[in-house]
């Protein structure tokens, strides 16, 4: 899950789909075990923002319902207004039914005052009300909410049918309202000989970034025979990939380790599509995100030659042998390049030609950097 930029404002995962789905799941199991044996409950949905909750509470209801909706606009901006602006009310006959209330969110209750009053003189059976998430700091009415999914702090929550000026309704998880992200982060990418730690090098000190190298922090506990040495050793020396858990816990580390930074290089680092998610998530969680991803582009053939060059003076086992050189290679045609699609689905993927001089392609690539 990554940060959602919604017209000025930035917003951060909170609640994702899969708890959602628990929670509404959880609720229909309390609404249907309270029901009478045989009551057909009318579903009355508060537009707009419960649709999504809505739709999904009453395809898990699987029994015979019916549902209705009515609209109560009582939203501007990030700020619960005093005044409920808009109604359209309900036509069905409610007399002597059982009507249940699906509202997304209650904050104030302002909204629930409405309905409550609104009801008050149709004839209903019960009258019952179930809200997805409740925000008890902020609540300042005595109404009785009988079904509460989630409980949450007062901050400003899209997703999931919720919305900041109109935006955010469609996306499956709840989001929340976060500072501007801070970092600036670039992912440093390229098959192995293209190039990115000589360049690393450089741009790590022109913008005051923490270059993490991947391969590096894993020859350093190979060197210091450490226990995750030993475990990446047995994969590197192969020119195979160590495990995504492995290789994401220590990434994860080595940026805690640097946690004031003013953003990162990563070199070598995501190399499969789950390191991607697992950086995504790691990142947007703290409000923070991947600006770019720049890509060195550089044939095969050329490679292996530098590849068996630097081989000479690196002193690097798996610069040294032409088959595990192509082995690694294979890894990174098979698990790392679909990555361009990944960053390329963002608008994030800068693809730089990667043959050259340094001095050249450290001008391409700071032309790019320029731009972020
Ligand atoms: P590098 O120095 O980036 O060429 O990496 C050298 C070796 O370290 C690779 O061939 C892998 O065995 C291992 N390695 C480095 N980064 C990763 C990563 N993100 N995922 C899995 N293995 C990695």
């Amino acid at each position: 899950m990554k940060l959602l930029k919604l017209h000025d404002l930035y917003f951060k995962p909170y609640i994702s789909k899969e708890e959602i789905a628990d929670i509404v799941r959880f609720m229909v199991k309390q609404v249907k075990a309270d029901l009478p044996k045989g009551e057909v409950p009318i579903f009355v949905g508060i537009l707009n923002g419960c649709f999504l909750f809505a739709a999904d509470f009453i395809r898990e209801f699987n029994g015979n319902c019916e549902i209705s909706f009515v609209k109560l606009a009582s939203y501007q901006g990030t700020t619960s207004t005093e005044k409920v602006r808009e109604l359209v009310g309900i036509n069905e006959d409610l007399t002597g039914r059982t009507v249940i209330i699906l509202e997304d969110i209650i904050d104030t209750g302002n909204t629930l005052q409405e309905i409550y009053n609104i009801f008050r003189d149709k004839k209903v059976k019960q009258l019952k009300v179930a809200s997805l998430f409740f925000k008890p700091d902020v609540f300042r009415k005595e109404l009785p909410i009988d079904y509460i999914g989630k409980s949450i702090e007062d901050k400003f929550i899209v997703g999931y049918g919720l919305d900041y000026n109109n935006l955010g309704r469609n996306y499956a998880a709840i989001y929340q309202l976060t500072t501007p992200p801070k970092m600036k982060n670039i992912v440093l990418f390229g098959p192995p000989g293209a190039g990115k730690g000589t360049q690393a090098e450089f741009f790590k000190k022109m913008y005051n970034l923490v270059h993490i190298s991947t391969g590096d922090v894993f020859r350093f506990n190979i060197k210091n025979e450490t226990e995750l040495g030993l475990l990446a050793k047995e994969y590197m020396d192969k020119g195979d990939l160590v495990p995504d858990e492995v290789t994401i816990n220590m990434l994860k580390e080595e940026v805690t380790k640097n946690n004031n930074a003013k953003g990162f290089i990563f070199d070598g680092f995501p190399r499969t599509e789950s390191q991607a998610k697992a950086l995504d998530a790691f990142l947007s969680d703290k409000g923070e995100q991947i600006n770019a991803m720049i890509a060195l582009e550089v044939p095969e053939d050329i490679l292996v030659k530098r590849l068996l060059e630097r081989g000479k003076t690196s002193g690097r086992t798996d610069d040294t042998d032409e088959a595990k050189i192509r082995n690694r290679f294979n890894e990174y045609n098979t698990k790392t390049a679909i990555l361009k699609d990944y960053f390329n689905a963002q608008n994030k993927y800068f693809g730089i030609n990667g043959v050259g001089s340094i001095e050249e392609i450290t001008q391409r690539i700071a032309k790019v950097f320029d731009t972020l």
